[in-house]
């Protein structure tokens, strides 16, 4: 066993403290990492405050976790002791089903274990993330982290890198797409990089005048506010593909209506409550409203290296762990430019 030292939310809604457990040792097919990094995603403040039922408290949350490798297990072939490591979303899956086969291990069939707010495949020891010092995990849930671009900007890519990377890959973004990122944040950005990079023409949708700047330097051409109805109705009619990344309520039916004839809007951000939408809506322009679910190992894999290959990371402001309530704050007032990342060197002093 291996004592970490942890920030969790000790209960729904409670402020993140300090919190020791024991890691389990390291199986024949386990590396043990030590955490330099770990991303503050949307979905933890979420499921901190159980916004989608059945939070598992003490809850550890983090899963853009990046760190290196202290141990291997017999049985490992992929990594070594000293390798630059990630860990996303989930840290197991049933590895027999159809999704798990074809590699979309986060569709597995009985469920993904998930990196944290969730039980190992025994159905009873809680998962804890990467809000702690240590992580042990199968090599086989383990990415390779590329030593050419700064870590603490590459964590973020763990979650809200694959989460937009992977929907634009699935429904052919490229040149001649016409594309809005819905919601300028720990994802939006990620979602502006990846669609200018792969040459779409890129306009960002945001609630926040103040970000068309930061937009434009990110990768974006165009640029609109969603509280002016004025502008809104300028877009009617004019995007192929909408990723819709905002955490909260809002109105789908305000974005369909910018799809043109068989465009796609793909919803990644998952609000507390459901929303409705008018039918018309989509059979007017024989729209798709669909959804996508972080990425498989083999996509973040590829995602990776592709970020390395092209200089993608994510804009961070790095972070002591003992800031970590005010940067929940700070999110909800949409006040992140545009990632939190906590230097978990300052667990140890902690
Ligand atoms: P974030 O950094 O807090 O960004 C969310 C952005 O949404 C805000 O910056 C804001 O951008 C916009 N927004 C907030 N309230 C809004 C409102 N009422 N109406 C319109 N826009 C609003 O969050 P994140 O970490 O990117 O996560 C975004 C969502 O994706 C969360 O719900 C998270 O749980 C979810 N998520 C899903 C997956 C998946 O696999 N599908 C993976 C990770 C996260 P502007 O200031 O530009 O308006
Ligand atoms: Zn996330």
């Amino acid at each position: 066993m291996t004592p970490t030292n942890a920030y969790a939310a000790p209960a729904a809604g409670a402020a993140l403290a300090p919190f020791q457990f024991n890691r389990r040792n390291t199986g024949p097919n386990d590396v043990k990492i030590e955490i330099l990094y770990c991303g503050v995603c949307h979905s933890d403040i979420h499921q901190v405050k159980d916004e989608w039922g059945g939070s598992i408290f003490p809850m550890v949350p983090g899963h853009e976790i990046v760190g290196r490798i202290i141990e291997t297990g017999s049985n490992v072939t992929n990594f070594k002791v000293g390798d630059l490591a990630g860990i996303g979303c989930f840290v197991d899956s049933c590895r027999t089903c159809p999704s798990c086969a074809a590699g979309e291990e986060q569709y597995c069939d009985e469920g993904m274990t998930g990196t944290y707010n969730s039980y190992e495949r025994d159905g009873r020891t809680p998962t804890y993330g990467g809000y702690s010092t240590h992580i042990v995990v199968d090599e086989k849930y383990t990415l390779h982290i590329s030593d050419k671009l700064p870590l603490e900007a590459v964590a973020p890519l763990l979650c809200a890198g694959i989460t937009t990377y992977s929907p634009l890959r699935h429904w052919k973004v490229g040149k001649g797409s016409k594309v809005a990122i819905v919601g300028l944040g720990g994802l939006g950005h990620m979602g502006v990089k990846f669609a200018a990079s792969f040459g779409a023409e890129v306009t960002v949708i945001s609630t926040s005048a103040g970000k068309e700047d930061d937009a434009r330097k990110l990768g974006a051409h165009h640029f609109a506010v969603s509280k002016d109805s004025a502008q809104m109705r300028k877009l009617r009619g004019e995007f192929d593909f909408i990723l819709d990344t905002v955490s909260a309520e809002h109105n789908y039916n305000d974005y369909l209506q910018l799809l043109k004839l068989n465009g796609t809007m793909v919803v990644v951000g998952i609000p507390e409550h459901p929303s409705t939408v008018n039918a018309f809506n989509v059979i007017g322009k024989r729209r798709s409203l669909a959804g996508s679910m972080i990425g498989g190992i083999r996509e973040t894999q590829e995602m990776l290296i592709y970020c390395a290959e092209h200089g993608i990371t994510s804009d961070i402001e790095l972070i002591n762990i003992d800031q970590i309530n005010e940067a929940y704050e700070r999110m909800l007032k949409n006040d992140v430019r545009y990632r939190f990342v906590i230097d978990i060197a300052s667990l140890n002093k902690a």
